[in-house]
Order: structure tokens, then C-alpha cells, then sequence
């Protein structure tokens, strides 16, 4: 690992100072599980980290009827996963927080690190490979090893995006809130996440100077109804071989209302407006949920080794959506 320069600011201000106009002249470290691994594997060799476990006033929860859910950046997720609030409100993130890595990852875990972790691609993550995310040629998952690969959205690479709170945040319509020299902006998280068709060095639309500081979600409307189911391998711990997030706001049983967004298929968070297209407006049936959960693979173009993610996703949202209104 190169040695690098460590500094401890204790406001935005004096972080957003800290930080440079590229990502190898800084980058930001909450609760170091992902960014450690990157720095020791020798993914990324910036010249400074930027900690800021030393910010006071970044980790918090607040919710009211009127403005929402608010989340600090620095919010780990084992705090999400146990918020009384949250797990009423807002169940699907509650479920999604809880679903992450192990008790002691969620420990530490912070939601603003969650959603700006980096692919969990294989080749991405070897040291050796130059891949397309690191200025090199091709995506060796293309024609390598593509189990795990994306089967909806992907090309010229073809990662799956690796957070499972991302999907049910954007489920629930949230936006982040985002600090640089330049100002403050707030952006919808569904428009937070580029494709590598539209980006390739990151995986965001942030810029090397910016920092997430905060995550608002509006308040539920009333009788709205969520899930968020996972499928891994280990279920101890591990990623998402495929995930659902469905919000659903339900009169009488009729779906007035309904947000479907999948994880483990595609290089951003996948919002499935086919799904929602077929359960908008009519009572939810194991049939419908059927028809609803074809609709969201129409559109899959499966690699050589993971075909088998068609039809795992096809059960996983009729699950998920079935769960959502029992
Ligand atoms: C064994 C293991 C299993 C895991 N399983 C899962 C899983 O099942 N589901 C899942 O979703 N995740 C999983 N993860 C990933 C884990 O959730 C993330 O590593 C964690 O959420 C990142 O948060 P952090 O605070 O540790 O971020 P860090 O590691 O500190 O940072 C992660 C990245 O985000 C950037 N960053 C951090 N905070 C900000 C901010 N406020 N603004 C801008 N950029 C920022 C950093 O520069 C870095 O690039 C797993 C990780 C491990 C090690």
C-alpha cells in the first residue's frame, strides 16, 4: 500500500477543503469497510484520506410527519436496521440495512459510505486486471467469468451494483444531499447512480471534491406497505445474487400506488416500471404479482453463465411483492 497523507477535519467546510479536484488527490473514509479494502488491495492509491468519523454533526436519525425521514451520511446501518420509525415506516430500508454483511460490519457501516461503495466485480477488484473501470480495454466479465454479472443495463461493462439500501431508498423517493466548494445541491437518488454507458470511472454523479451529507425520504402516504427481499448464497452473510425493493400503497386492495427496484441485475439500482406498469391500479393477485414479476426480466439479456438470474429475479419480485400485501 503507498503512503498516503491523514487527516482528521471536524467540519464540512474544512473536509470539502481537504478534498481535491481528483480521485487520486483524496479520497473520504466513513466507516473504512469498503475503502480498506481498496486501499490494501491496491484498488486505489490516493494521496490523502480524508476521515469523517471527526464531523460531529453527520450521524443522525430524525423524522417528522411534515419534512420526513432525515439520515446523517455518517449513520451506520445498524442504527437504520433498529429505528423504531424506520422499521414501522419505512420497513423496506429497515429490512435492507438489516440484510447487509455481518453485525459488526453493520456496526460500523455508514449509509452514506452504502451508497458510494464501490462494484464488488471480480476483475474490477483484482489488482492485476486493468479493467474498463480502470482505463484498461475491455470488461473481462463480458466473455470471462459472469456469474455474477449484471443481465439488465450492462455494456460496455457490466458490474451489478452492490448496495441493498440504495434499491429501497429509491423505492421510497429519496434524494441525497450533496456539499462541495461550490454549493449545496439535492439530487433524487434514482438520478444518483450513472450506467457505465454514461460513466465509467465512477459509479456516481459525484465529483472527487463532493460529499454526500444527508439522505431525506418523504413520508410514506398513508396505507403504503413495503418489503425488501434478498436472495445470497451464504445466508449468514453476503451481497445480493439478485434483491426487490417494492413500496406498494394499497385502498381496499387495489394498488393505487406501487415502486418496484431490484439489486444484484444491473450497474445502478434497477426501478422496474414494466412491474409497476402491470399491479397500478388493480387488485394484487399471486397471478398479477406473477405478471408483474415477468414483466420486470422482459427486458434481461443474460450473459453466458447467468441466465439463471432470469428467472431467479422473476421469483424473488413475485415474493416480494406477494409479501408486501399479505
Ligand atoms: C464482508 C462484507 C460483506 C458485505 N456485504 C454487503 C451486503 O450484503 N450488502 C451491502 O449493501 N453491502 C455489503 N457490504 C458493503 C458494505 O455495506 C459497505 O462496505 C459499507 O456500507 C460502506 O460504508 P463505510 O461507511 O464503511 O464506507 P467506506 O468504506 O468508508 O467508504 C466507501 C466508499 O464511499 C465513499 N464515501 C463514504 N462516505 C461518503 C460520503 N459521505 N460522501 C461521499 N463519498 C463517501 C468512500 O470514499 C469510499 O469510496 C459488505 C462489505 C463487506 C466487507
Amino acid at each position: 500500500m503507498r503512503a498516503f497523507e491523514y487527516v482528521k477535519p471536524t467540519t464540512v467546510a474544512e473536509v470539502i477543503r481537504e478534498l481535491g479536484r481528483s480521485w487520486e488527490a483524496a479520497k473520504i473514509l466513513a466507516g473504512g469497510t469498503d475503502l480498506l479494502g481498496e486501499l490494501k488491495e491496491g484498488i486505489i492509491a490516493p494521496q490523502k484520506i480524508v476521515n469523517l468519523k471527526g464531523v460531529a454533526d453527520l450521524g443522525y436519525i430524525r423524522f417528522s410527519e411534515k419534512e420526513g425521514l432525515k439520515l446523517g451520511a455518517l449513520t451506520t446501518l445498524a442504527e437504520i436496521a433498529a429505528y423504531p420509525v424506520i422499521r414501522q415506516r419505512y420497513t423496506a430500508l429497515a429490512e435492507a440495512a438489516r440484510s447487509v454483511a455481518t453485525p459488526q460490519i453493520r456496526n460500523i457501516a455508514t449509509i452514506g459510505g452504502n451508497l458510494c461503495q464501490r462494484p464488488r466485480c471480480w476483475y474490477y477488484r483484482d489488482e492485476n486486471t486493468r479493467c474498463l473501470k480502470k482505463g484498461g480495454p475491455i470488461c473481462f466479465a463480458y466473455n470471462g467469468e459472469n456469474k455474477f454479472h449484471a443481465i439488465l443495463g450492462g455494456g460496455p461493462c457490466y458490474i451489478v451494483h452492490p448496495s441493498d439500501c440504495a434499491p429501497a431508498l429509491i423505492a421510497f423517493k429519496a434524494s441525497v444531499t450533496i456539499v462541495s466548494p461550490r454549493g449545496k445541491r439535492t439530487v433524487p437518488l434514482e438520478e444518483f447512480f450513472l450506467l457505465p454507458s454514461r460513466r465509467m470511472d465512477h459509479e456516481t454523479v459525484l465529483e472527487p471534491d463532493e460529499i454526500v451529507t444527508e439522505i431525506q425520504v418523504p413520508t410514506p402516504l398513508p396505507n403504503t406497505r413495503s418489503t425488501y427481499l434478498k436472495f445470497r448464497e451464504r445466508d449468514s452473510f453476503d451481497f445480493a445474487v439478485v434483491g426487490a425493493a417494492v413500496v406498494v400503497r394499497l385502498r381496499g386492495g387495489v394498488c393505487e400506488d406501487v415502486r418496484i427496484v431490484l439489486s444484484g441485475v444491473a450497474p445502478i439500482p434497477w426501478r422496474s416500471p414494466e412491474a409497476e406498469a402491470v399491479l397500478k391500479g388493480k387488485k394484487i393477485t399471486p397471478s398479477l404479482a406473477e405478471q408483474a414479476a415477468k414483466a420486470a426480466v422482459a427486458k434481461s439479456q443474460p450473459l453466458a453463465q447467468n441466465a439463471y438470474k432470469v428467472p431467479l429475479t422473476q421469483a424473488i419480485v413475485k415474493q416480494a411483492i406477494l409479501k408486501t400485501v399479505a
